[in-house]
């Protein structure tokens, strides 16, 4: 043992010692960043501010500014289902043939979850964004990602381990390449959300960010059941995430609706509207993630899962 070891002496300093650490871990916030900005590789500092929906922040971008495209290098853009969505139908793809073209895989690190990302151009992924003009900008502005659209604010959820409120804010990135910070144009969180079309967004968005909260913040507690997110369970995710057609025809060409009981005119809506199968998608991966009963098995289903339980029971 080392001469400077300060830890506990004695077994009474000892208990104490782990209670209090205890205390502090369970005291300690988890905090997952959704969007935090289109972040480039410049090194740039970035100084997040917190904001509340009312604060007002000074910025405006335009193609008059110096920086104009700077952002759009290099960056690290995290894409939502509804990115995917939106996107895929922008450029007439179906998603999956999008996701080939235009992103590369990636593990979200906190939930160890899998997410797709932009493709920039450029053998190291350093290079333009693909959809960028070096004149006109975003060439596909109206679809553009969440990311984008949130930039230069960033979106935090923060939760205390020990409780399950979580508190929602907004956070400010300046980087130094960016120079709508000088612009004079003042606004409010809540009224740049809504010029930049942010709550559609959110609103489809909301079961997926779900997830990657929760299992961040079970993920420090050892995970569901002490245990980590299948491999099976990941691939289930990245499906429902980020392929409607494959997650349509898993719903409707499996034993899936005979499992679920789900309303059968949702069910015909379900043929047609994305947006609504991603909510299904979702609550579905609540369910196998967080055993979460948003989705009812079917009676029938249940009773004989029930059963087969109670038989490995009798036989074990
Ligand atoms: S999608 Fe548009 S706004 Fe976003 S990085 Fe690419 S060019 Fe820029
Ligand atoms: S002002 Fe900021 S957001 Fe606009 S082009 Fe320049 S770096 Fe990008």
């Amino acid at each position: 043992m080392s001469d400077d070891f300060d830890g506990p002496v004695s077994p009474e300093h000892e208990a104490r010692a782990v209670s209090e650490q205890m205390v502090r871990q369970q005291a300690k916030p988890i905090e997952l960043q959704i969007f935090d900005g289109v972040r480039t590789d410049r090194g740039d500092p970035v100084m997040p501010v917190r904001l509340q929906t009312e604060d007002m922040f000074a910025f405006r971008c335009h193609k008059g500014v110096a920086c104009w495209n700077k952002c759009c290098h290099g960056a690290d853009i995290t894409l939502t289902p509804m990115d995917i969505l939106r996107l895929s139908r922008h450029l007439k793809l179906r998603p999956r043939n999008f996701l080939a073209e235009y992103t590369v895989p990636a593990i979200h690190e906190q939930s160890n979850l899998p997410i797709a990302k932009l493709k920039m151009t450029g053998e190291d992924g350093k290079g333009a964004c693909r959809f960028m003009h070096a004149v006109d900008g975003c060439t596909v502005y109206a679809d553009r990602p969440a990311t984008c659209r949130y930039y230069p604010l960033g979106y935090a959820t923060l939760k205390m381990k020990d409780s399950e409120e979580k508190s929602e804010f907004h956070f400010l990135v300046k980087e130094t390449h960016c120079l709508g910070h000088e612009e004079s144009k003042l606004q409010s969180v809540a009224a740049f959300r809504e010029e930049q079309g942010i709550e559609d967004y959110d609103r489809v968005n909301r079961g997926w960010t779900d997830i990657l909260m929760k299992m961040a913040s079970w993920r420090t507690l050892g995970g569901p059941g002490g245990k980590d997110v299948t491999p099976q369970a990941q691939k289930m995710f990245f499906m429902v995430s980020t392929d409607v057609e494959g997650f349509r025809d898993f719903v409707f060409k499996t034993r899936f609706l005979e499992t679920y009981d789900v309303d059968e005119a949702i069910t015909e809506r379900l043929k047609t509207e994305d947006e609504l199968l991603l909510a299904l998608g979702f609550d579905w991966m609540k369910s196998v993630l967080f055993n979460e009963k948003f989705l009812r098995m079917r009676e029938e289903v249940l009773r004989a899962a029930i059963a087969r339980k109670r038989e490995d029971i009798g036989s074990a």
